[in-house]
């Protein structure tokens, strides 16, 4: 993990994006931050979006070069690689990943009122906690159809890969699949010429903000956002399918990780062949069988996830207590991950401040 303690400000939150000091261009410079918080670098340590016209790049290791005693010491960092490189197989070059610019972005978080995700969220969680996942994950809101999300693929150095645009019903949070599949891509629509799509984790972005927490993978995008909600001790990320990104070149940022793999009903086996592949890159990987185990057959013939589950938990001891009669595997559920009900405070991932405190099923193992 040493290698991404300098990461460019995710743009996710109030004021992450600056002027550039070459360009002079507002809103368009991503500045780089020590996730361990000792070191704090100029205004002119980041990057600039205008890849083509700009291309202003310095880096903590540039500026480590002209500022020897700024340096940390005894630490084996490496700054990030520089612009567009990301990392490659030493036998076979991959060509670099081609990135959406943070500004296009940034004007998509809004507008949550005509999201229908964000209101089905809302139904459950609040405005506030609702809006808060949002923005967290850099989930925006798009016009492709009337209600559409965008998840937005950032990765781990906080540069974009695409968007996934998906519609859901508002009252149900399930998607929308008729008359046909609501899913398109960010960079198909905005027709980015030579796009070179390289697929990352969806909350990648979060993973350096998140150095201590195990790692828990789902396939949905919705599901993470939910999750992180009942359980955040886990940093919770999405492949955004049943392949998606489960190969050596998204893998890799997992290295060194503890994960815990939540396959969807019935995605289990494949999955799990995808172990040894995680072995041979250091992450620690467990499969968590709890939707094979336990779904009964309505479940599974509904397809349920995790997400549906915790849906049923209410963030109070009594409601909880009536769910378990109505839904036994609950129980077992709730004693498998040790659960209990405990005060969570939440805190903006980027300025650490106080955001909220809610009670919420904790896991204090
Ligand atoms: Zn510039």
């Amino acid at each position: 993990m040493s290698e991404h303690r300098f990461i460019l400000q995710p743009y996710c939150g109030v004021g992450s994006r600056h002027t550039c000091p070459s360009c002079h261009k507002k809103r368009c410079f991503s500045r780089y931050i020590d996730t361990e918080k000792q070191v704090t670098f100029p205004d002119d340590v980041g990057r600039c979006d205008h890849e083509q016209s700009c291309s202003y790049h310095r880096t903590p290791k540039e500026y480590f070069e002209r500022n020897p005693h700024d340096k940390p010491q005894h630490s084996d960092w490496s700054a990030p690689s520089a612009r567009r490189a990301t990392p490659t197989e030493p036998t076979k070059p991959t060509k670099p990943a081609s990135f959406i610019a943070a500004d296009t972005v940034v004007q998509t978080l809004h507008g949550y009122d005509r999201n229908n995700l964000f209101l089905f969220l809302k139904s459950k969680f609040g405005p506030d906690d609702a809006e808060r996942m949002m923005r967290e994950y850099c989930v925006g809101t798009s016009k492709h159809w009337p209600g559409a999300c965008v998840f937005w693929q950032t990765d781990i150095n906080g540069c974009i890969r695409t968007g996934k645009v998906m519609l859901y019903d508002a009252g149900s949070g399930k998607r929308v699949k008729e008359p046909f599949n609501h899913v398109s891509w960010a960079h198909s629509l905005m027709k980015l010429p030579d796009y070179n799509l390289r697929q990352c984790f969806f909350g990648e972005h979060l993973l350096p903000m998140n150095r201590g927490k195990p790692v828990a993978l789902v396939e949905s995008e919705k599901t993470a956002l939910i999750a992180n909600w009942y359980l955040p001790e886990y940093v919770w990320l999405a492949t955004g399918g049943k392949n998606g990104c489960l190969n050596a070149d998204a893998l890799r940022v997992l290295s060194g990780r503890q994960v815990i793999l939540y396959p969807d009903l019935g995605a289990t086996e494949q999955w799990r062949q995808k172990l040894p592949l995680m072995k041979s890159l250091g992450i620690e990987a467990t499969i968590f069988n709890f939707m094979d185990d336990v779904a009964d057959d309505t479940d599974k013939s509904a397809g349920y996830d995790i997400a549906d589950y915790l849906l049923q938990i209410e963030p109070d001891q009594a409601v909880l207590q009536s769910m378990i009669r109505k839904y036994p595997m609950l129980q077992k559920f709730i004693d498998d991950l040790q659960l209990e009900l405990v005060s969570v405070e939440r805190y903006d991932p980027t300025t650490g401040t106080l955001l909220s405190t809610s009670n919420n099923l904790n896991n204090e193992k």
